[in-house]
């Protein structure tokens, strides 16, 4: 067994690599064939050994070589190794996108810092015949051990045959790929599965507001409002390029809520949530500012008060890439279609939703995080009762062309005691939204009404000088909120806080289903749901409960208000991409922009332009990092380029996709 182990040389004593090759015969020589030799890199030292043992390693150390081109390297020397092991060229299949940190978190911050850490995100492979893989050294020397026993189940597990896990989540919504991201960082081996694309249900129709939501201190909602105001400045600090702060407008009008009881309410909010960072709530005269030219001239008097935004979407990939770079197994496309308890251990049945084809896993804990789906997978998956009643509550949201030019928000009240938000979005368009109304169906299938549409467009043009018109409407999306049924009558009072509830037999394998939540606490959702599983689960060494709140998420390692000097920095990187394109990257991707556009010198380097601002190298990043594999993960949801592009130039992006996959990433 030849072994590689990769050295932050000077930095890190431990190795933060390794890699083992099943009788690799003069590794090392390869290695040094492979590895271009490059001294202008940033991310500094590798030392470089192989040999069976730590006593007769042979060190190399090559100044500046970044550990993409030395990982790169290895995967040359794995192909290679399958071609002469069978006698026909293999290339590497990657499994597992994972980074396995188990190692302590001073090593991570190091590797973040050094901007090691998203380079690879995990190798793992099988080509045939022999398993090759890379795991990071753990602190521990039990730990190592376990860490490489994880690996060999996540290769079991992609070769088709049952594997185990000690827990699976159905679902990969934000509650799901939360909780996977904070299991697989405590030292659980995680497996996730979803129907569909990640974030292909509720969590890529919302508002995207992490927000203490205002109108719930109505209901008397304090622990939720209080735990959701707190999240606010927590997400904004591990997620500063997708989360940001936005400002609200909220005029007085004459015939709804007083004022005083806007300023009370706003009071409450302004103190209940631990705010630090976020401005706090001021007075308005509206027609003294520039909301004169946007509300008619009967609002005068208002409030603004702060609370965030969040690319939903985005954040659920970014939980799943985490959890992976952790050492879960992630699996969109891929339904649960049973569960069933057996000897003390769950035996899930998985269908991968491309092929058809069916295999089998293990677990030792279960949860149906299926969000709307979750009374569906209760019946006809683990054939359970339903422990609580769900209500399905549609809400619908209108896009139309930037309807004024400032960067604050509006909440308008309506007659019908509801609220509605006027957004700024995507820098061209204003979002308004949205409806509460009782669902009935499949939820995939759920799309704004005509009536839906009508009805934000007249709530909009109560409060502006400038109707809104559902001829404006440039697009529409959709989502079900699976709310827990606390028996109100109208739909839009209907708790937003979650329930999570706990099936644990005394002589089986416990079952936790996810009821309710929101974007905003979803971090908090996965810590109670962890804590309640834990004594179901194996004793395992990482991190502490809690973790999530302090570890930045994928491209998220830069100060909270530090987004400009990030676009600065990748501006002077790559000067001739335009500005306006790297701030949008920057805000998708943070720090992992350096990644995606790599050494490129000039625009011909990034590949052919899909439309819009949509280049080969952006792709190509979507598909091999977040699990990309169609024209629509990559439109409206990795991105909302949808709004620019034609039907031809999606069209286009799904052939290139197409392409791409066999090529590369043989599975994700
Ligand atoms: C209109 C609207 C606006 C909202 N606005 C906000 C807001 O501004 N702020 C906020 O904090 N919250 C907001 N929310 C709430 C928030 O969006 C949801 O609470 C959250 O997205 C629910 O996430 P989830 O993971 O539980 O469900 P989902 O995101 O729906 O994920 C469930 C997943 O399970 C998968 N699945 C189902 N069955 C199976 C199976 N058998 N096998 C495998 N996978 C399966 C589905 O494909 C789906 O991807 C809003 C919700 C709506 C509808």
């Amino acid at each position: 067994m030849a072994r590689v182990e990769i050295t932050v040389a000077g930095l890190v004593p431990a190795p933060v690599a390794a890699v083992e090759v099943p009788g690799a015969p003069a590794l090392n020589a390869k290695l040094q064939h492979l590895i271009p030799q490059r001294r202008d890199a940033t991310s500094g030292l590798l030392a470089f050994s192989s040999g069976g043992r730590h006593s007769d390693r042979e060190t190399v150390v090559w100044g500046g070589t970044p550990i993409a081109a030395v990982l790169d390297a290895a995967e040359g020397v794995a192909t290679q190794l399958a071609t002469d092991r069978t006698g026909k060229p293999e290339r590497p299949v990657w499994t597992v996108p994972a980074w396995r940190t188990s190692m302590g978190e001073a090593t991570r911050r190091l590797l973040v810092r050094h901007r090691l850490r998203h380079q690879r995100p995990g190798l793992s492979f099988r080509p045939l015949g022999f398993s090759f893989y890379l795991g990071i050294r753990c602190k521990r020397a039990n730990a190592r051990i376990r860490t490489r026993s994880r690996r060999l189940a996540g290769l079991m597990d992609t070769a088709g045959g049952n594997s185990e896990y000690d827990l699976a989540i159905i679902g990969g919504g934000v509650n799901g790929c939360g909780i996977a991201r904070d299991a697989a960082g405590r030292g659980w081996r995680v497996f996730l599965c979803d129907q569909a694309d990640l974030a292909s249900g509720t969590s890529s129709a919302s508002t995207k507001l992490i927000h203490g939501g205002l109108r719930y201190l109505e209901h008397y909602e304090f622990r939720l409002v209080h735990e959701a105001l707190m999240e606010r400045e927590v997400l904004w600090g591990i997620a500063p390029h997708i989360v940001w702060p936005l400002r609200f407008i909220l005029p007085h009008h004459k015939k709804l809520r007083p004022a005083w009881l806007l300023r009370l309410g706003l009071y409450i909010y302004d103190h209940l949530g631990g705010r630090k960072h976020l401005s706090p709530t001021r007075s308005l005269r509206l027609q003294d500012g520039p909301s004169r030219s946007v509300l008619k001239p009967e609002f005068t008097r208002g409030f603004e008060y702060s609370d965030c935004w969040v690319e939903d979407s985005r954040l659920v990939v970014l939980n799943a890439r985490d959890a992976a770079e952790h050492g879960a197994t992630i699996a969109p496309r891929t339904a649960c279609v049973s569960a069933e308890r057996d000897n003390g251990t769950w035996w899930i049945t998985l269908r991968d939703e491309t092929t058809g084809g069916q295999r089998r896993i293990r677990a030792q804990a279960l949860v149906n995080a299926a969000g709307p789906w979750v009374a569906d997978v209760a019946g006809s998956v683990v054939r359970a009762n339903l422990p609580a009643a769900v209500r399905l509550v549609q809400g619908s949201h209108v896009v139309v062309p930037r309807l004024y030019e400032h960067d604050s928000c509006y909440i308008f009240q309506n007659a019908d005691e509801r609220i509605f938000f006027l957004i700024p979005y995507e820098r061209d368009f204003t979002l308004i939204g949205t409806t509460d109304l009782d669902f009935e169906g499949d939820p995939a299938d759920v799309r704004a009404s005509p009536a839906e549409i009508e009805y934000l467009c007249h709530s909009a043009s109560a409060y502006l000088r400038k109707p809104v018109t559902p001829d404006m409407v440039v697009w529409t999306y959709s989502g079900v909120r699976p709310l827990v049924d606390d028996g109100s009558s109208a739909a839009q009072e209907a708790t937003r806080d979650y329930v999570l509830k706990l099936d644990a037999p005394a002589d089986g394998p416990a079952l936790l289903s996810v009821f309710g939540g929101k974007i905003t606490t979803y971090r908090r959702l996965a810590e109670s749901a962890l804590a309640q599983l834990q004594p179901h689960l194996p004793v395992v060494s990482g991190q502490a409960a809690g973790w999530t709140a302090r570890a930045a998420l994928p491209g998220g390692d830069f100060p909270m208000n530090g987004f400009d000097a990030q676009v600065a920095a990748a501006l002077a990187r790559y000067p001739f991409v335009a500005p306006s394109t790297l701030r949008r990257l920057v805000r998708a991707y943070g720090t992992d922009v350096h990644e995606l556009l790599g050494d490129a010198t000039c625009s011909a380097n990034l590949g052919a332009v899909f439309g819009a601002d949509l280049t080969e190298a952006e792709l190509r990043y979507l598909v091999r990092w977040e699990w990309a594999r169609s024209a629509e993960d990559v439109v409206w949801r990795r991105s909302k380029l949808g709004l620019r592009l034609s039907t031809d130039q999606i069209a286009g992006i799904d052939a290139a996709i197409r392409q791409m996959v066999p090529e590369r990433l043989a599975v994700s």
